[in-house]
């Protein structure tokens, strides 16, 4: 039995290689099972499928959603998803929607500050990707209407600028909902992220997850100490949840990251998979 990689970025999202890519990718780094989790959409999945069909390569069909929450940041995973599920689809697309109308409104606040921008001039600069914050840092800069790109974000467009606006989020309960119709796994990402205080702080949250359908803990991830992934294998193993584990390879040696084994030190069991699936296939049987 091989080894698997359960988080992981392609162009879908923002990854460098595509699906085909990553899987082909994953192949030749002899992994067995590897999840496609690109940020809040399914978009990559069916094309890694047939690829990883083609070529033998087990591909989990997943996402990444990102949660509302402070003071740190939630990511909720979600693992074998019916990528066709009508409500699964409908709640992306929401998304897709919601998130859309902010870059036209941040255009508008700036326009109202007195600063002469279009959205034409933030899509040009995004060289038609997905068009963020520093598409409008580079126009402010060469419009010169700031001398620097962080000055951009300083006066305008960091979080409480007068040109901000909030990315819509999903609240973890609402994520881990439609994750669920979709008959997938939900699984709290890399839980050092969530900025929370101390183990009873984190246990209190992750306790709350569980009421919202929550059913694993991403243990193993290169940014966790060897000290965080005890404490989150024993906050797995006290309430009965899974643990999971992923690179979040984005297609780029990213400080000496790789697929599969992160900075070296990952070997992810194939029993992992099988865990999921059993989880997967009882929630299934019980609804
Ligand atoms: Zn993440
Ligand atoms: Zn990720």
């Amino acid at each position: 039995m091989g080894y698997v990689d359960l988080h992981l970025h392609t162009t879908a999202s923002d990854g460098v290689l595509s699906p085909s890519e990553l899987v082909r990718y994953a192949k030749a780094k002899g992994l067995q099972s590897v999840a496609i989790t690109d940020h809040d959409t399914i978009e990559g999945c069916e094309e890694g499928l047939s690829e990883g069909e083609r070529i033998g390569v087990e591909v989990i069909p997943g996402i990444e959603i990102s949660a509302e929450h402070s003071p740190g940041s939630m990511h909720i995973l979600g693992f074998f998803l019916d990528i066709h599920h009508p409500f699964l689809n409908e709640r992306l697309k929401y998304l897709q929607r919601a998130r859309a109308e902010r870059n036209p409104k941040m255009v508008e606040k700036l326009r109202r500050l007195g600063v002469d921008i279009t959205f034409e001039e933030v899509v040009k600069a995004s060289g038609g990707g997905q068009v963020g914050r520093p598409h409008f840092a580079n126009v402010l800069l060469e419009k010169k209407h700031v001398r620097s790109f962080q000055e951009a974000f300083d006066r305008f467009l960091k979080k409480g600028a007068p040109a901000y606006v909030d990315k819509f989020r999903f609240t973890s309960k609402e994520a881990l909902h439609f994750i669920n119709e979709a008959k997938g796994v939900g699984v709290v990402a890399h839980p050092n992220t969530l900025g929370m205080n101390g183990y009873w702080e984190l246990e209190k949250l992750v306790l709350r997850l569980v009421e919202e359908g929550l059913q694993g803990i991403e243990v193993y991830y290169p940014e966790h100490s060897a000290a965080d992934v005890a404490k989150y294998k024993t906050l797995a193993e006290r309430h009965g949840l899974l643990v999971t584990g992923g690179t979040d390879y984005h297609g780029m040696e990213k400080n000496g990251l790789d697929i599969g084994v992160g900075r070296g030190e990952m070997k992810l069991p194939y029993s992992i998979v099988e865990n999921l699936k059993t989880v997967r296939s009882r929630s299934l049987s019980g609804r």
